[in-house]
């Protein structure tokens, strides 16, 4: 049980934007190992990038199906343990579902598959492997939103009554994507990117970190979406208002046209008793409002914080007053992820704090709730409710 974990990477190649972020994350421990990778659509990026990165040149592939083939080849403790699928949305699916059926677990970008059907597919297909997938919606790997969970499960806030969560950024003001900005083509083609724009690209974060917190599944969404860029075809702007279980009732936005915001993903969480603020550019901190006192800021790596979320503690690694962020809040998923594979290995199980990582779960929901907003703004901003899956 005691050895690194071998990782795998298809995409990420040159120019990337969150390949280089996967890389830099599981190795962050020291427990992850890359060797191997197809990780460009051009071949001869792919070996580009692997000799920059000193890898086994026998081990860096044209493609994925031949990264299958090879890596099958060798023998089970040189082989990778896992592949990261870090290409555009419309390859996630294929990539996955390949990747699975040929025996290796599986870390994948968000949102997890094109549609809510490929994602129902896809949950099948890791349910009958037993390999471990992990999907990286990365915010909740941060201390203090596994801090404001546990605020919220114990009680502190009373009974909880309104979450809004925003994910504004600016850089799709203008239309970059006929500049050949890279990022910018394939997330707003539809054929790669899916049927949501901006709600899928960071909406689904927003969505998903409002789940996490709360422990509540979202049921409806009145949504409106727009392209404010002449003839994008997907949309750069999304307001919804929302209905979680529990009457809880919330608010979630996401744009990409709000010139000037960078990752201004936020939280806040109102409750009878008290309320949470937590952003993502300042992650270290957390607002914690009782009805009757002074605001508190609670600050990521003290030792009252560990006594109120341990999840929050094994999540920090340097004191207090060290800015921690996001490579770090990628490494905690990561490094719940190794465990899980090596803990399944041993045949041992699989405690709360380690299977804290988001799952294959997690991917079929996000897909519910882009599918249903997307459904929402279509029929004129209709209640919508999600499947319940
Ligand atoms: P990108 O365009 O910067 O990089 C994509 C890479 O994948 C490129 O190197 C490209 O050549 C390669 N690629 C494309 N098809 C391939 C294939 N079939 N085989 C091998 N390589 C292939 O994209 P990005 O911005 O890094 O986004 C990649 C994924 O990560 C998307 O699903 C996106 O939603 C997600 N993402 C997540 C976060 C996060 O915070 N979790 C942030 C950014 C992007």
């Amino acid at each position: 049980m005691k050895r690194k974990i071998r990782m795998g990477m298809v995409g990420g190649g040159p120019g990337a934007l969150i390949g280089g972020v996967h890389r830099m994350a599981a190795a962050l421990d020291g427990k992850i190992e890359l060797v191997a990778g197809a990780f460009d659509i051009d071949p001869a990026k792919s070996r580009q990038l692997g000799e920059e990165l000193f890898l086994d040149s026998a081990r860096v592939y044209d493609n994925y199906q031949a990264m299958i083939d090879g890596e099958k080849k060798l023998a089970p403790d040189k082989r990778i343990d896992f592949v990261a699928v870090c290409t555009p949305n419309n390859w996630h699916f294929p990539i996955a579902r390949d990747f699975i059926e040929a025996g290796f677990h599986v870390m994948c970008e968000k949102p997890m598959t094109m549609s809510l059907a490929e994602a129902l597919e896809l949950r099948q297909i890791v349910e009958k492997s037993g390999r471990v997938f992990g999907l990286m919606h990365n915010y909740t790997g941060y201390p203090m939103v596994k801090l404001a969970k546990d605020l919220v499960a114990s009680g502190e806030l009373g009974t909880l009554r309104k979450v809004v969560a925003i994910y504004p950024q600016g850089w799709l003001a203008r239309p970059i994507e006929r500049e050949g900005q890279q990022q910018a083509s394939w997330r707003t083609d539809p054929k790669q990117s899916g049927a949501g724009g901006c709600v899928g690209d960071i909406g689904s974060h927003a969505d998903n970190l409002a789940e996490y917190i709360t422990g509540l599944k979202l049921t409806e969404v009145c949504a409106d979406l727009t392209s404010f860029v002449e003839n994008r075809a997907l949309d750069d702007d999304c307001n919804c208002l929302v209905r979680f279980e529990n009457g809880v009732k919330g608010v979630i936005y996401a744009s990409q046209i709000s010139i000037g915001e960078e990752n201004g993903l936020s939280i806040w969480l109102y409750g009878s008793e008290a309320s949470i603020e937590w952003h993502q550019e300042h992650p270290n901190q957390l607002l914690f409002k009782p009805i009757d006192g002074q605001t508190q800021i609670m600050s990521r790596g003290n030792g009252y914080i560990g006594a109120k979320s341990p999840a929050a503690a094994r999540g920090s690694r340097i004191p207090a007053g060290h800015p921690e962020g996001f490579l770090e809040a990628f490494a905690n998923h990561y490094r719940n992820f190794a465990e899980t594979i090596l803990l399944k290995e041993a045949g041992a199980s699989v405690d709360s704090l380690v299977g804290d990582f988001p799952q294959i779960d997690e991917g079929v929901r996000g897909m519910a709730f882009i599918e249903a907003v997307v459904a929402s703004a279509k029929a004129g901003s209709a209640w919508t409710k999600l499947p319940q899956v």
